[in-house]
């Protein structure tokens, strides 16, 4: 009998309560849900990729791009759990690149 108000645009809260973000240094996805073996190669290779401390946006830009897979240890199923994280934070629905993949609702037939 209890109703609970469901959010479902509700943002993936991690360890010290805040909401993951783009904006957040790439540390909050260890304490989000990120394994160390997902999360250490990014560690390692990012900030050296990028020249500069890697933050979440950086990750999930990458990921979209699909450069991720050029980072060392990180194979397919290590991608699949960073996409999960950064799907339950809600930042991979930035606007698609190519406007085919655009999800609209089915338009209603009568
Ligand atoms: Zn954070």
């Amino acid at each position: 009998m209890t109703s609970q108000p469901a959010e479902p645009s509700e943002r993936y809260q991690h360890g010290d309560g805040h909401t993951l973000t783009a904006d957040c240094p790439l540390q909050c996805l260890a304490t989000a849900q990120l394994s160390a073996k997902s999360f250490n190669p990014l560690n390692h290779e990012l900030p050296w990729l990028l020249g500069r401390p890697a933050t979440v946006g950086d990750v999930t830009r990458l990921y979209l791009y699909g450069y991720l897979r050029y980072v060392r240890h990180l194979g397919p199923r290590r991608l699949g759990e960073i996409g999960l994280v950064l799907t339950l934070a809600d930042l991979l629905s930035a606007p698609p690149r190519d406007p085919r993949t655009t999800t609209h609702a089915p338009t209603p037939r009568s």
